[in-house]
């Protein structure tokens, strides 16, 4: 029981890498706040883990700051805080993503980290041994075509995740991230644009270890990540990829 205990709110664990998160986290004997925009899901995966469902919008600040308040409402602190929630766009030429397009990719995937640092921080620097996690992307250390604005809004929460790291550490507070490769999660077929078995092989190419992610490897990372095994390491963006990014 790695995470006996533990408070831990975990955005977009309806679906996907969240929730594998989110079952690991309960399986190592955290509670977990479920969060999600979609509430059926997040109530879902709550019932299925014993969690508490939480409806977010991690975009928005006065949404964050209700899932933040109603977090230390219920339990009386935060001791892990995973940014997961995020979105991409259809693969597509850099100059052809509409401004909305753009707006919601760094709305969903970077302004979040800043909305839920901004309401949560205040509670997370009294309490030493607190972590965050952000859920980045290989796409953020190795670019691929025609993921422009997505691959750049996952380099941003790699620097945020380093920059986060440097200046929380007098407070002992960690920040890391894991860079997840591609899994089997709704977001693939953004990613393949079309899901042909052509093109899952193509994309199964590009990974050494030649299987897609899923969400039991990065519930097992973040378990690793989160827990206080990895209490000396912080500002690490670990690669869950398969070796996608040698
Ligand atoms: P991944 O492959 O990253 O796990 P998914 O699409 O399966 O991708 O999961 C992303 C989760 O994030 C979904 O459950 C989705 O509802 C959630 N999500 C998307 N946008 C928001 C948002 N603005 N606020 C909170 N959760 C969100």
């Amino acid at each position: 029981m790695r995470l006996q205990d533990k408070i831990a709110i975990v955005t977009g664990a309806g679906s996907g890498f969240g929730a594998g998160i989110a079952r690991k986290f309960a399986s190592e004997g955290a509670h977990v706040i479920v969060a999600d925009i979609d509430t059926e899901a997040a109530t879902a995966i709550a019932t299925e883990i014993d969690g508490t469902a939480q409806t977010v919008d991690v975009s928005q600040s006065d949404s964050v700051r209700d899932m933040v308040t109603a977090t230390m409402a219920a339990h009386g602190r935060i001791d892990i805080l995973v940014n997961n929630a995020g979105v991409t766009h259809l693969p597509a030429a850099l100059d052809s993503i509409g401004e909305d397009e753009f707006d919601r990719v760094f709305a969903v995937n970077c302004k979040s980290v800043y909305l839920t640092a901004r309401h949560a921080l205040p509670f997370m620097r009294t309490n030493p041994g607190a972590n965050i996690l952000n859920v980045a992307s290989t796409a953020g250390v190795s670019p691929r075509p025609r993921l422009n604005w997505y691959n750049a809004s996952k380099g941003w929460m790699i620097t945020a995740t380093r920059a986060m790291a440097v200046e929380l550490a007098p407070d002992g507070l960690r920040v890391n991230a894991i860079n997840p490769v591609a899994g089997e999660t709704p977001l693939l077929k953004s990613f393949m644009g079309e899901d042909t078995p052509e093109i899952r092989a193509k994309f199964l190419s590009t990974i050494p270890l030649g299987r897609f992610s899923t969400p039991e490897d990065m519930g097992n990372a973040a378990c690793f990540l989160c827990s206080d095994e990895a209490s000396m390491i912080t500002g690490v963006c670990m690669e869950v990829d398969g070796g996608r990014c040698i």
